[in-house]
């Protein structure tokens, strides 16, 4: 490669000859290629990936990568001089495919981790080749974006007119943009203008409400937002990890008398743990009568309602004043993709609108360009989400979306009905949507329960070690439970069926 910098190097010529300062620049990097090497190594990648698709279902569930491997890629040196980019798609391929996380093998229950739809994946290559900034006057990107956001609200239910929606990285980027708006609201019914004051000015303590089942976001939300988590508060839940709407009254009703300034209930549409939906219609009551905001977590459940067994569920959804949401759960778009809804979209854009002079071009929203959505969030540069979200809401079609999640409830279903057919099996949480909680305990167990733990987590150890199925617990109470999320488009009756089969032949086994 040619030294630009000649000129420099030979110091200036005779300015009687040389006319001008000319400024040399020197040769870049290979970075771009030519469109026919693009379409090659865009083949040898692909080709990569379906093997991979293909050879997943008899592998390992989730294979641990060697630890040399992983030291391996740590301790890697920061090259001098550029590979070739063959070498770089075959080293991805040689290690890191391997090492997958498990999420997109169907024998995966573990959290709520879904796999990617393939469309979506594609999507997603198309949005980061093309790299649109989606932050403002994007034409292309924010219609779509605007289109898939109404879409989302279409199919949760939440009202369209005067909404906004936003896709965000998400659930706990969904859940902090909502409870930013929600603090916004308050301050300013208050008379305080929060963005230019700050937490700093002495006022009555904000407080807002959730139930312990509600995710840990929320809480670092609160953190974020310079609320505090004292200012959580703990709402009570029933029988069923609901939030008790008896409870929730009297606690702010004694945080009232006590002078503090309630203004938020956060209420889950499926919980983490055991995908418990709160009661919305009743906390909705009372949030309008108390003139509280109404924030529901549904990051994995939100979309739960569009099967017609557990829409009464939902009931009271299309009265929060926001929704987070999780596109890249139960819809299998490949993360990161969460949304915000939002009901009133001026306090949003009040809460976050800033732009500065340099951004401005022609000083609002155009005919091509319905909004900015850097307006209405925190990011300003964004992704072009809204690609792999509408690419894979349209290979479903909605009567697709409502298969999907009636087919998980019913593998919940038949997965419960397995447990309480067990003699050696039983549920520790009612199933409300795609978790169930279960455990082993064998008929007449006489041990204590700190022994049943113990044998359960060995069971959930050995079954995984298996690796034909992949599956993480939960506490519910201080008791360990065992925990199966189904969340893969691909999981069947046989894995269902197969995951049920190897808790209990573990557990006969180990406590023989
Ligand atoms: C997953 C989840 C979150 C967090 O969302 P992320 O996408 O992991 O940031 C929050 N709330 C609930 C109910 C969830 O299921």
């Amino acid at each position: 490669m040619k030294d630009g910098n000649d000129f420099a190097r030979d110091g200036p010529h005779d300015a009687a000859e040389e006319p001008a300062v000319s400024f040399s620049v020197p040769d870049g990097p290979e970075l771009g290629l030519t469109p026919e090497a693009f379409h090659s190594l865009g083949g040898r990648m692909l080709a990569a990936l379906a093997d991979y698709k293909r050879d997943l279902p008899a592998r390992r569930v989730r294979p641990e990568p060697p630890v040399e491997l992983t030291r391996e890629i740590f301790a890697q040196a920061l090259p001098e001089t550029g590979a070739a980019p063959e070498d770089l798609i075959d080293w991805m391929t040689e290690n890191l495919l391997p090492a997958s996380f498990g999420n997109d093998h169907p024998g995966f229950f573990a959290w709520i981790t879904a796999p990617s739809a393939p469309i979506g994946a594609l999507a997603e290559l198309m949005a980061a080749t093309v790299n649109t900034p989606a932050g403002g006057p994007a034409p292309a990107a924010v219609n779509l974006e605007a289109c898939v956001t109404r879409w989302l609200m279409e199919l949760s239910g939440f009202p369209v007119d005067g909404s906004m929606g936003i896709l965000v990285s998400g659930g706990s980027m969904a859940n902090l943009t909502a409870l930013a708006v929600a603090r916004h609201w308050a301050a300013k019914a208050d008379g305080w203008n929060i963005r230019t004051e700050g937490l700093q000015g002495g006022r009555a303590r904000y407080t807002l409400y959730a139930t312990k089942e509600a995710h840990s976001c929320v809480q670092k939300s609160v953190e974020v937002l310079g609320l505090g988590t004292d200012n959580l508060r703990q709402v009570p839940v029933d029988g069923a990890r609901r939030l008790s709407p008896e409870g929730l009254a009297e606690v702010v009703a004694a945080d009232r008398s006590a002078g503090l300034r309630p203004f938020c209930v956060v209420a889950s549409a499926g919980t983490v743990n055991t995908g418990a939906v709160d009661p919305l219609n009743e906390i909705a009551d009372f949030c309008e009568a108390e003139n509280l905001w109404l924030h529901v977590d549904g990051a994995y459940g939100w979309i739960g309602g569009i099967d017609p067994a557990k829409s009464p569920l939902y009931e009271g959804l299309a009265r929060a004043q926001s929704l987070a949401l999780d596109p890249h759960k139960w819809l299998a778009v490949p993360i990161e993709c969460g949304c915000t809804l939002v009901r009133d979209r001026e306090l949003q854009r009040e809460t976050f609108s800033y732009l500065a002079p340099y951004l401005r071009i022609d000083g609002k929203a155009s005919d091509d360009v319905p909004y900015w959505p850097a307006e209405y969030g925190v990011q300003l540069t964004r992704g072009f989400r809204a690609l792999k979200v509408w690419a894979t809401l349209s290979q479903l079609g909605r009567r697709g979306v409502r298969d999907l999640v009636v087919r998980h409830n019913a593998l919940a279903l038949r997965l419960a009905g397995a447990v309480e057919a067990a003699p050696d099996l039983e549920l520790t949480a009612p199933v409300a949507l795609s978790i169930v909680c279960f455990r082993y305990r064998p008929p007449g167990w006489r041990g204590s329960g700190e022994d049943l733990d113990a044998l359960n987590r060995r069971i959930n150890d050995a079954v995984n070690d298996g690796g034909r199925y992949y599956f993480t617990p939960t506490s519910l109470d201080g008791r360990y439970s065992l925990r199966a999320c189904i969340i893969h488009y691909d999981t069947g009756a046989t894995e269902v069926d197969g995951l049920v089969a190897a808790v209990r032949e573990a557990g006969a086994r180990l406590l023989a």
